[in-house]
């Protein structure tokens, strides 16, 4: 194999560790950041998420509070709860877990959290600032792709860059990132034609599709970074990416695992981001 691993466990633990030091200083000035995490429901994956978001939140000692609520709460009902955690002062960033039940729009809601506490980023005046380039906060998933390029030193401007995938939630943001960072970006859906050859003259590519081990070595420019956002479950209940892993491994230069490249990191971003929150709620930014 010849990849280098690009460890998100590993970065992530160290984005933990100064986020611990930096609410410890926040603290000795009176400021506690808080995180609400909404729950409608109990789909499993959503209640794996939460709590693990929650578990991440105490170990940095950032207040979190939980708002659990019915599978069959309406969305005038959740609108309310919302209105309730944005003028709430301990409140810095709501976290409305994704899938909602069948009958509430996912986009009422992100549009009724405030943007100050937009911790995912999903408000359109933070995804029209992201545009701009200097949004209040940036999706989570897609912060952490550039903040493991980062911690590895893996060159961006200049580069050419290949995001396989368009969603709100990860292709579109990772693409404006990594352009505002000065990459030459090409960004692939469905609809694309030519996905190889775009990959193969790509320094780096971020692959966000939900497609088990799409991208394969022919896929790949010798060296070039392979990020791959996907999780996806095999029939035999193992987890893999949207790359076929063990091959690419032996042509790119660098390489996400998965599970432990971006996943630790979309978590540790989330509290970032609610760290930034607090401190700009103080005056702090
Ligand atoms: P999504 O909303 O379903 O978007 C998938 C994207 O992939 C769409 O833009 C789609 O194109 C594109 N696509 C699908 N099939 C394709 C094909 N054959 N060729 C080219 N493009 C294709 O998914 P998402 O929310 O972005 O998530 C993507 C993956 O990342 C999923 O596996 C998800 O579980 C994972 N994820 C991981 C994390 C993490 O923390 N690691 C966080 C979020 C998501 P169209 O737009 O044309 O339909």
């Amino acid at each position: 194999m010849a990849a280098q691993i690009i460890d998100g466990k590993l970065v992530a633990q160290s984005i933990r560790a100064s986020l611990t030091a930096e609410v410890m200083q926040l603290k000795a000035k009176g400021i506690e950041p808080g995180l609400a995490a909404v729950l409608v429901g109990e789909n499993p994956a959503s209640v794996i998420y939460v709590r693990n978001k929650r578990k991440a939140c105490a170990e940095v000692g950032i207040l979190s509070t939980q708002h659990d609520l019915p599978a069959t709460t309406s969305q005038v009902e959740l609108l309310n709860v919302i209105g309730q955690l944005n003028d709430d002062p301990k409140i810095n960033g709501i976290l409305v877990q994704l899938p909602l039940p069948k009958g509430i729009h996912p986009e009422a809601i992100t549009d009724a959290i405030s943007p100050a506490k937009d911790v995912d980023g999903l408000h359109p005046y933070n995804t029209g600032r992201l545009t701009r380039g200097d949004s209040l906060f940036a999706p989570c998933t897609p912060l952490g792709v550039i903040a493991l390029l980062d911690h590895y030193r893996l060159p961006i401007e200049g580069r050419r860059a290949a995001v396989i995938g368009r969603s709100n939630l990860v292709g579109k943001p990772a693409a404006l990132l990594l352009m505002h960072r000065n990459a030459t970006i090409t960004v692939c859906h469905s609809r694309t034609q030519g996905i190889d050859a775009i990959c193969r003259e790509s320094d780096i590519v971020v692959v966000a599709m939900g497609k088990a081990k799409f991208l394969t070595a022919n896929m790949v420019k010798p060296g070039a970074v392979v990020i791959d956002v996907g999780i996806n479950r095999l029939p035999d209940g193992s987890l893999v990416g949207d790359v076929d892993y063990g091959p690419v491994a032996g042509v790119a230069g660098w390489i996400t695992p998965v599970p432990g490249g971006v996943g630790p990191m979309t978590i540790a971003m989330l509290l970032s981001n609610t760290v930034t929150s607090a401190k700009r709620a103080h005056g702090l930014l």
